[in-house]
């Protein structure tokens, strides 16, 4: 019979394999916009059919009202802030999503103990208790608060790590390795020991010790290694959400937030591959990673400095330039003038290519998507494994707004915080040219003895600023 509970839930059906469809479409850039609107499509049905469900089941007037009400209100918020956010400020974003999500898990847990652990006399803990189920939802709820305190905490510290207001360099308690394991060894005894006995006090101890866990988690990773943090928070925000779904009885909460915390765990795992990490090692909250300060303290010698007429004089007897864009290049709004700039290069002849770090800016894809907005074409924008071969034997390299990214210190110095890490091996080209504002450390918070180089020179001031004069120049010789 059709009937308004069956309908939602055929319709929650039809939202999941829309989710599915939206990660499908989101994995190539030809698809993308096709998966967002998969995405926007399921999460309107999952909503509609939310509140058929909540109507099926006979829900107050009241919670209906305070429903639809905090719904106006999140997406009045949500419209606002995804209309003023910059790129730039896409990831602490994200970050502070993952944490609504972690928090919304801990508050449904609560509310799952107190209406059924906290009122045994109720009629949900006396049907469990007879279906002998009332040990498994003890179980979901400590679960899900553990789950969703750990990502609401290790998220807050990912948004102030990113938004530069807290340092980014990791935290090192002594015995930091220990803490983090004696935690999780005491979540599973306290788990077991909730299980027999849910009181009040077992449920407040494992809320505490999971804030405290996920802060330190994530303040304990370094800011090179910031990227498979938020993935990693990503996945752990989706098993979160599925925490949720079981204690709700929400099946799409169950399957998105299994979509989301499996996708998530593979991209943090892609990306460990990517900067040549060790997985186990950044989950575990940066496990066995021991800083030495990174080489801020040694003496690397002088740099030198060029001006934006030096540039475009090089450039203009140059046949071969690379240009490894980074996050300077996102923050100064520099993309178009870099095209413009190698529009006109190409069009003296000169091969112009890009070098894209997997880890550039601040997003997976960051540069790609600033160069494709600014009409770079495609075919000459190339990845760090395609073109590393190729620094040698080019003459000029533009390291336009990177540091992090273009840094020897990750595979000639085992010390520093980044080693190991794939760089773009720009030292090898005959010239390098470092458009930057000051001598500063990159993200990570590690001096780059780059520029230092003897083939290195500094160009000073605002990227685009820059670009705009080396542009200049160029068309002052065009039409001399
Ligand atoms: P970095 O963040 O290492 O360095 C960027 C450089 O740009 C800075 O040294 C800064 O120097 C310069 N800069 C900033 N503003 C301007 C401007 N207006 N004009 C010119 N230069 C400017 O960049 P990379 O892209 O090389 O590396 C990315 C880092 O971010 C890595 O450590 C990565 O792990 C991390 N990260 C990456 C994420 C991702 O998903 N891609 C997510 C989170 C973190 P100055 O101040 O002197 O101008």
């Amino acid at each position: 019979m059709l009937t308004l509970e069956n309908t939602a839930t055929a319709a929650y059906v039809v939202a999941a394999l829309l989710f599915i469809l939206a990660l499908a479409g989101l994995s190539k850039h030809e698809t993308s916009k096709a998966g967002s609107s998969f995405g926007i499509a399921g999460m309107a049905v999952a909503l509609i059919a939310t509140i058929a469900l909540a109507l099926a089941r006979d829900i107050e007037p009241l919670g209906l009202a305070l429903l639809i009400v905090a719904m106006v209100i999140g997406a009045v918020i949500g419209l606002w802030r995804a209309k003023i956010v910059e790129m730039t400020g896409m990831p602490e974003l994200i970050a502070l999503l993952h944490s609504f999500v972690g928090l919304a898990a801990v508050l449904v847990g609560w509310n799952g103990y107190l209406h059924v652990e906290g009122d045994p006399a109720g009629a949900e803990a006396v049907a469990l208790a007879q279906e002998g189920m009332l040990g498994i939802h003890s179980a979901e709820v400590f679960i899900g608060v553990f789950i969703g305190a750990v990502t609401f905490t290790g998220s807050v510290v990912a948004n102030l790590k990113l938004s530069a207001r807290i340092n980014s360099a990791p935290m090192m308690l002594p015995g930091k390795n220990i803490l983090n394991v004696g935690a999780l060894l005491a979540f599973f005894a306290l788990t077991v020991w909730f299980v027999i006995d849910p009181t009040l006090w077992l449920l407040a101890v494992v809320t505490v010790l999971a804030l405290l866990l996920g802060w330190h988690l994530v303040a304990s990773i370094g800011g090179g290694d910031m990227p498979v943090v938020v993935s990693m928070l990503n996945s752990y925000s989706g098993w979160a959400a599925a925490a949720s779904g079981f204690l709700l009885g929400n099946d799409l909460l169950i399957i998105t937030g299994a979509l989301v915390g499996s996708s998530g765990a593979y991209l943090s795992y892609i990306m460990c591959k990517a900067m040549n990490r060790s997985f186990i090692s950044v989950i575990a909250g940066g496990f066995g990673i021991e800083s030495s300060g990174g080489g801020s303290d040694v003496d690397y010698g002088e740099h030198r400095e060029i001006t934006a007429d030096g540039v475009a004089e090089l450039l203009s007897t140059a046949t071969s330039v690379i240009i490894t864009p980074g996050y300077g290049m996102a923050v100064a709004q520099a993309q178009y003038g870099v095209a413009d700039l190698t529009r006109k290069l190409r069009e003296r002849g000169v091969d112009v290519r890009f070098g894209i770090h997997p880890v550039a800016g601040r997003l997976p894809g960051h540069m790609n998507v600033l160069l494709a907005e600014a009409k770079v074409p495609y075919d000459i924008v190339l990845e760090m494994d395609e073109i590393n071969d190729d620094f040698d034997g080019t003459n000029v390299v533009l390291v336009i707004g990177a540091n992090d990214t273009v840094n020897p210190a990750a595979s000639e110095d085992p010390g520093s915080p980044i080693a190991g890490m794939p760089v773009l091996t720009v030292w090898n080209a005959d010239n390098v040219i470092v458009f930057k504002r000051s001598m500063a450390s990159g993200y990570a918070g590690v001096q780059n003895p780059l520029f230092f180089r003897e083939n290195t020179q500094m160009l000073f001031g605002d990227a685009k600023d820059r670009v705009d004069a080396i542009n200049a120049a160029l068309s002052v010789t065009e039409h001399v």
